[in-house]
């Protein structure tokens, strides 16, 4: 969407990026070489973090439950706990404050074959637009859109949406099997970032199952499958 708005001439005072701390590498990668396009359109580039770090939130944060003991972190991030959307939020909102009560235009990066997630309710003086949506570009226009400018997700020497549906944050719990499988099999430094969590948070992780039993599967099918089979999977 950004480039695209940039490559129309849209007006943009301020381009936000919000740096959850468990981004796959490529993510950090490509907002650096956006950083530099933005500066010389002179178009502020903004960094926000969120107020705690991500991983102690999730490990070991003290979390009240309604019983009146605690919990040490939030656990997996994903459904309808997707405490990490507040911290984003959170920190947006600590932004816009610079901005007082001047209108603020968003422009909202939903594709046109996601528009069920559209919110057209003002909130306040905040106005969001969803120009990909307007423009009837789906997630897969917008992903050949991005190749053909010559941005890629390369991540460990693969392109990140060949592995997944959604690059998301490396630990989100929104991840599918097949994605789950490729991480295993294709980013073993992230599969092994996701177990060292698993032993400090008990809570399963897709299901009833954790990262372990998880591996257990994978290194189960591996050894039915042939090689001709695994490769028709990837
Ligand atoms: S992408 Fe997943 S892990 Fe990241 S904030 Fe959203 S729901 Fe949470």
């Amino acid at each position: 969407m950004l480039l695209k708005l940039l490559a129309l001439g849209y007006p943009i005072d301020e381009v936000i990026f919000f740096k959850i701390g468990v981004d796959f590498n490529c993510i950090n990668i490509n907002a650096e070489k956006m950083k530099k396009i933005l500066k010389d359109k002179g178009i502020q580039f903004t960094i926000l973090e969120p107020k705690d770090p991500f991983i102690w939130c999730m490990t070991e944060k003290p979390v009240a439950k309604r019983d009146g003991t605690h919990q040490c972190g939030y656990k997996w991030c994903g459904g309808c706990t997707r405490w990490g959307t507040t911290l984003k939020l959170d920190a947006i909102k600590e932004n816009n404050k610079k901005y007082g009560d001047e209108m603020i235009v968003e422009y909202v990066g939903i594709a046109a074959d996601e528009r069920h997630r559209i919110d057209r309710k003002r909130n306040g003086n905040r106005v969001k637009l969803y120009p990909l949506v307007e423009w009837g570009m789906t997630e897969k226009d917008c992903l050949e859109y991005c190749y053909s400018q010559g941005w890629h997700w390369n991540e460990e020497g693969y392109e990140l949406y060949d592995l997944l549906d959604r690059v998301s944050c490396k630990y989100c719990n929104n991840k599918n099997l097949k994605e789950l499988r490729n991480i295993y099999h294709f980013l073993p430094n992230v599969w092994q970032e996701l177990k060292e969590l698993q032993d400090k948070i008990q809570m399963p992780f897709r299901g009833d199952k954790t990262i372990h039993d998880l591996e257990t599967r994978f290194i189960s099918e591996d050894s039915q499958m042939t090689i001709e089979e695994f490769l028709k999977e990837v």
